[in-house]
């Protein structure tokens, strides 16, 4: 997610979103498709523990740095609660003594939930937390590639943790995976986190592993356990599909919210779907300042916070030159294509393929992009035509029939404008014939 404002006196960055790492890569999982657990190698020697006067140096600039009345703190991994309950209370000592008055902070936290117990939980609640918990799925599912150290299960460990999160009555959403084991499964994903861990947040996450020895965002191959590009889509497809017929208004899903204020005409508040992006940055255990959590490596590298400010660091050349990369580095397809409006061609870190002019960077997630968003698309109009007319998107189910406005149930006249949204009259809209 990312927030930018400008301050253009000083062409300061007013706002900016920053993962901090506590515990840089170290993790007491080892899942199979970890991206993170190889930065260790950038920190060799390093006991990866964030030291008290490095929290109080981030917390104090990360709040100077925010010129607005709300702040996130958002802390991620590796496994953030490696650091254990102490720190974490440390932190919100010093949210205190730098908050200006009248400014609001949260926190939010990305967590395998495997070490989470009642004291967590009861923190989390009190100091109102919004966590991110990892699960892939149903048991096959999620173990096949989330495991521990020693290669065993971790499914049992997080299940537990959602029933403590639910006990304590602590907001969570769940940050689902998408790769080649689970990809096929795309209801039985779905219905499991909506009917039996009763979640009403879900990201999807897809798994773009590229083969390669660094670690880096570096060569064209991808893992077997990369998530298929034309099959995403149709997990994707097929979950809206189940989605938009009874669960509009009940249970968010990332990308259909993305999708939604994309075609009301709003930005979407996600980097990944973001014309440009070099807002939301990552911090190393050590103060070490990274373009974003997938650029941890030397080459995008802005700086330390204990040498310079973050927020100079955020407003650096290097880093805006990085955010506005993504916009310049478009291959022709995407700026012809018909979905750029909602997908801008996606991350970065994803464009490892070639267009079909042999152009190199775009999306490898292409196909499946293109196929998903032009599938919503009836149904997006509509909703985002009920937003604009202050009603409910999710009047949407009253005329859905697998993914598509009902043609049937829902029958304007041909010369009438269509409910969509369009502009268009029906008959040369959602109307046509076929
Ligand atoms: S829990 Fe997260 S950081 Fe740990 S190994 Fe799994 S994916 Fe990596
Ligand atoms: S590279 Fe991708 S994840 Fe990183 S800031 Fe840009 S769009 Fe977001
Ligand atoms: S769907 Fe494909 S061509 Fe269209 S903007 Fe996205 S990546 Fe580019």
């Amino acid at each position: 997610m990312s927030m930018a404002k400008t301050n253009r006196k000083t062409d300061r960055l007013s706002a900016f979103h920053l993962l901090a790492k506590p515990t840089g890569a170290a993790c007491n999982l080892g899942c199979k498709y970890c991206f993170f657990l190889s930065k260790k190698n950038l920190y060799p020697h390093s006991s990866f523990r964030m030291s008290d006067e490095l929290l109080e140096t981030y917390i104090r600039q990360y709040i100077e740095a925010q010129n607005i009345s709300h702040a996130t703190i958002a802390w991620q991994g590796g496994e953030p609660t490696l650091m254990g309950l102490e720190f974490f209370r440390q932190s919100i000592h010093y949210q205190e003594k730098y908050r200006r008055p009248g400014m609001t902070i949260s926190n939010s936290m990305q967590t395998n939930g495997t070490l989470l117990d009642d004291d967590w939980c009861r923190f989390f609640r009190q100091n109102n937390f919004l966590i991110g918990l990892s699960l892939d799925g149903p048991r096959e599912l999620h173990d096949a590639y989330r495991v521990d150290k020693a290669g065993k299960p971790t499914f049992d460990r997080v299940m537990k943790a959602a029933r403590l999160l639910r006990k304590h009555k602590v907001d969570f959403n769940i940050l689902t995976t998408v790769h080649a084991a689970n990809m096929d499964h795309p209801l039985e994903v779905y219905r499991f986190l909506r009917d039996e861990v009763k979640t009403e947040f879900i990201q999807f996450i897809t798994i773009v592993e590229r083969d390669n020895d660094t670690g880096f965002q570096e060569g064209d191959n991808v893992t077997d356990r990369s998530v298929d590009p034309e099959q995403y889509g149709r997990f994707l497809i097929a979950i809206f599909d189940d989605w938009v017929k009874r669960d509009v208004g009940k249970v968010f899903v990332q990308i259909f919210d993305v999708a939604l204020a994309a075609w009301t005409g709003l930005p979407t508040g996600i980097c990944s779907f973001s014309p440009t992006c070099g807002t939301a940055m990552a911090m190393e255990h050590n103060g070490d300042m990274y373009s974003c959590d997938h650029f941890v490596e030397p080459k995008c590298l802005l700086g330390n916070i204990r040498e310079m400010s973050m927020a100079e660091l955020a407003s650096s050349r290097k880093q805006r030159e990085f955010g506005r990369e993504k916009l310049d580095s478009l291959p022709g397809c995407c700026l012809k294509c018909e979905v750029r409006f909602v997908c801008n061609g996606e991350c970065p870190k994803n464009r490892l393929a070639r267009t079909p002019e042999g152009q190199p960077g775009l999306n490898y997630l292409c196909p499946g992009y293109k196929e998903f968003f032009r599938h919503i698309d009836g149904p997006m109009r509509f909703m985002a035509s009920e937003l604009k007319q202050g009603r409910a998107p999710a009047n949407v189910m009253n005329y859905t029939k697998d993914g598509q406005i009902s043609r049937t149930i829902f029958k304007p006249k041909r010369n009438d404008p269509c409910p969509c949204g369009s502009g268009l009259k029906y008959k040369k809209c959602h109307g046509r014939a076929g």
